[in-house]
């Protein structure tokens, strides 16, 4: 074979000093070597060839570098040939009998994205202190061929040049998972990268705007004398700043903190230590709250205390809302005279108040539910849930990080729908949206309270409960497995749980978080809601019964006729046959219709149709049950609850569907698919019951 026909590959050898490169040179190029300095600088180079099947493949041993920040010398001359050298693979060194210190430099090969291979050198030294490495898993995560090897026994030398082939001649595709280093980082990432865009075109050429972007907050030298004078500069350290006063730490801190999270998470899934090794507290705690048994129910008890404080702590501000928004239409109904411009009143005492009221009195509620979850996400314990869950999840084609916002779902779908935002991957996140609105929230739990007692006995209602709650957490389950191998389909290419590390969270940080996800809810979810309650008052009370023959009748008695007659009563009338088939007549009908807008409406537009009063409930609750008896079966009332459960969502999770994924083409679908769903699984329990019982 002549030298001519020889295809010819380029592979720099990377890593940490003493990690054994040159050892792992020698054994891949035998002697001959040439020693010469890179050029301008005092760092020594080694150069050497050989020939491996039909390639002619030249090795440059590189300094050792911890990192590629220019912070030695080493470290920019390691990186610059990288970078404008461009070799065709680099072989990145790792000891690993100090795996997650080595894989530090991994994590910037992958945020080059330089085609490379993982050589496990001191593999020796690692297995006889009782390390195992699972490399096929550590290559799916690492997106990388990963090889064991002996550098100064020569162990490991054809299965090194073969992956070095095979990445070489491997089509070059972009990596599927990069780091993500958290909303705040990423803001100021994305700031610095747009000023480098339009400031400095060659630097976003030639680096990559993104990985300048990660460089410059790194305070790397090289990229800071690049930029000095110009505005980006002031971008820049307006950034800092900023990310300095959120943190309390140096933005390069939090870098490599999330960069050692990452390698926390890819060495917790395929490297066990048969003999106990680890010391540091944070891994300690990780023994314990990742364990396979403890894991879960430390998970669930942590979850179960977030949800007491929400839904108990809360309810004292919940309260006064309340009580402020009663007395606010108490005291505009007072001031405004009923004769003078009445539609208007009525439309802010019967309309807007309790509407947007109806909302804002949840903001206690979301805003104690998000500072529970800002203080454990920034502790750092989110990541472990998520990571004891994973397993589990994964079974149903989504991410351990899923379970978070579907645990929130119980309480309510708004914020839960909110926090699918620590999902990356699009396709798991818009699946968990579409399925979250079939946890059973809070809001519904009060149709339960009404019907449940109504049509089933004391010893059965608990288990009612409970069956109305599985139904809805298995539809979801089924529900998330169908849509990702339709709607969503694609292949869950399996990345890596960051485990960051433990960390005291800062106030600063907390409040943030808080602060910017309830100021989305009020923001977002209020001025649709505010739109929404116009229209259904407006649907509720026109056209206006104008009848002599109401003269004289009760203030309930009217409220009914004029709600019989109104746009949603006719609606009712209107879908009746439609609905029959599942047990349900037009009062039922135009009480789903009034309670699109929150599920809480559905009780008090039933008293406004049976014309019973639905503020004092102590003495009339009852009369409502009674009427709910006398023209409806149990089998009926237990399709009204299903029906509830999983129609469609209520306007606040429309929304907010619409907002998070950015159309309203998904909050369509995802509010006509379940309805439909709805429809179809109450008309098989419905007309099966009738069967059966007759
Ligand atoms: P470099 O600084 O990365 O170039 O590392 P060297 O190749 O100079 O190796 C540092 C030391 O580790 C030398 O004494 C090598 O003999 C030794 N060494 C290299 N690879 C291995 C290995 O796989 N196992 C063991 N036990 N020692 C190794
Ligand atoms: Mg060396």
């Amino acid at each position: 074979m002549t030298i001519e026909r020889q295809k010819k590959i380029t592979v720099a050898l990377a890593g940490n000093p003493n990690s054994g490169k040159t050892s792992i040179f020698n054994m891949l190029t035998g002697a001959s070597q040439q020693v010469a300095n890179y050029p301008g600088t005092t760092v020594e180079t080694k150069q050497a060839h050989c020939t491996y099947k039909d390639f002619r493949i030249t090795f440059v041993d590189l300094p050792g570098a911890y990192g590629l920040t220019a912070f030695s010398e080493e470290e920019l001359v390691a990186r610059n040939y990288i970078i404008n050298e461009k070799p065709d693979v680099v072989v990145d060194v790792i000891d690993c009998s100090n795996v997650e210190r080595n894989l530090y430099l991994t994590t910037q090969l992958i945020e080059i994205d330089v085609p490379f291979v993982l050589a496990f050198n001191m593999s020796d030294i690692a297995r006889r202190r009782g390390v195992v490495f699972d490399n096929g898993r550590l290559s799916t995560l690492l997106e990388a061929p990963v090889v064991s090897t002996v550098g100064n026994k020569a162990e490991g030398r054809l299965a090194l040049l073969d992956a070095i082939i095979a990445v070489a001649g491997a089509d070059r595709k972009p990596r599927t998972h990069r780091i993500i280093y958290g909303d705040e980082i990423e803001k100021s990432l994305k700031r610095i990268e747009s000023a480098i865009r339009s400031g400095h075109p060659e630097i976003a050429s030639r680096y990559g705007s993104r990985w300048a972007a990660i460089k410059l907050l790194e305070q790397d030298n090289e990229m800071l004398t690049k930029i000095s004078d110009s505005p980006l500069r002031g971008v820049l350290d307006g950034e800092v700043v900023r990310l300095k006063r959120i943190f309390r730490d140096d933005p390069e801190t939090v870098i490599a903190d999330k960069r050692y999270g990452f390698i926390s998470g890819a060495c917790q899934e395929a490297v066990k230590a048969t003999v106990e090794l680890r010391h540091t507290t944070s891994d300690l705690a990780d023994v314990v709250l990742t364990h396979r048994v403890l894991g879960l129910p430390i998970f669930l008890l942590l979850m179960y205390l977030v949800f007491y404080l929400t839904f108990t702590v809360a309810a004292f501000p919940m309260a006064w809302l309340e009580q402020f928004f009663g007395w606010l239409a108490g005291f505009i109904a007072a001031l405004w005279p009923a004769d003078v411009v009445n539609w208007l009143r009525s439309l802010l005492i019967d309309g807007v108040i309790p509407g947007v009221g109806g909302i804002l009195v949840f903001v206690p509620n979301i805003l104690i539910l998000f500072l529970a979850i800002a203080v454990l996400e920034d502790s750092g314990y989110m990541a472990r849930a998520a990571f004891v869950m994973d397993r589990l999840m994964h079974k149903i084609g989504l991410h351990g990080k899923s379970f978070i916002p579907m645990l929130i779902g119980f309480g309510c779908s708004v914020p839960a729908i909110m926090a699918t935002r620590i999902l990356e991957d699009k396709r798991n996140r818009f699946t968990t949206i579409m399925v979250l609105p079939l946890m059973s929230c809070g809001a519904r739990l009060t149709i339960y309270g009404l019907l449940i007692p109504a049509f089933f006995r004391q010893n059965w209602r608990g288990p009612v409960l409970w069956l109305i709650y599985l139904i809805g957490i298995i539809l979801a389950v089924v529900a998330a497995k169908v849509l990702r191998f339709t709607v969503f389909r694609g292949e869950t290419t399996p990345f890596v749980m960051e485990l960051p590390p433990y960390r005291v969270p800062t106030l600063k940080s907390i409040l943030n978080h808080t602060w910017i996800r309830g100021w989305l809810y009020l923001k977002k979810a209020g001025t649709v809601i505010l739109v929404f309650s116009i229209v259904l008052w407006a649907a509720m009370n026109y056209p206006r019964v104008e009848d002599e023959s109401l003269t004289g009748k009760s203030v309930e008695q009217v409220q009914q006729a004029q709600l019989a007659n109104s746009i949603i009563g006719r609606l009712g009338r209107a879908i009746e046959p439609a609905i029959r088939p599942l047990g349900f007549d037009w009062k039922i009908g135009s009480a789903l219709i009034g309670a699109t807008a929150a599920k809480e409406l559905f009780v008090s537009q039933l008293s406004i149709i049976y014309a019973v009063s639905s503020r004092d409930e102590s003495s009339t609750a009852p009369t409502l049950r009674s009427h709910l008896q006398a023209d409806y079966t149990p089998l009926a009332g237990f399709c009204i609850m299903l029906f509830c459960l999983i129609s469609s969502p209520c306007f606040a999770t429309v929304a907010v569907t619409r907002s998070e994924t950015g159309s309203w083409r998904w909050a369509a679908f995802q509010f006509i698919s379940l309805t439909a769903l709805a429809y179809a699984v109450t008309l098989v329990v419905y007309q099966l019951g009738a069967f059966f019982i007759g």
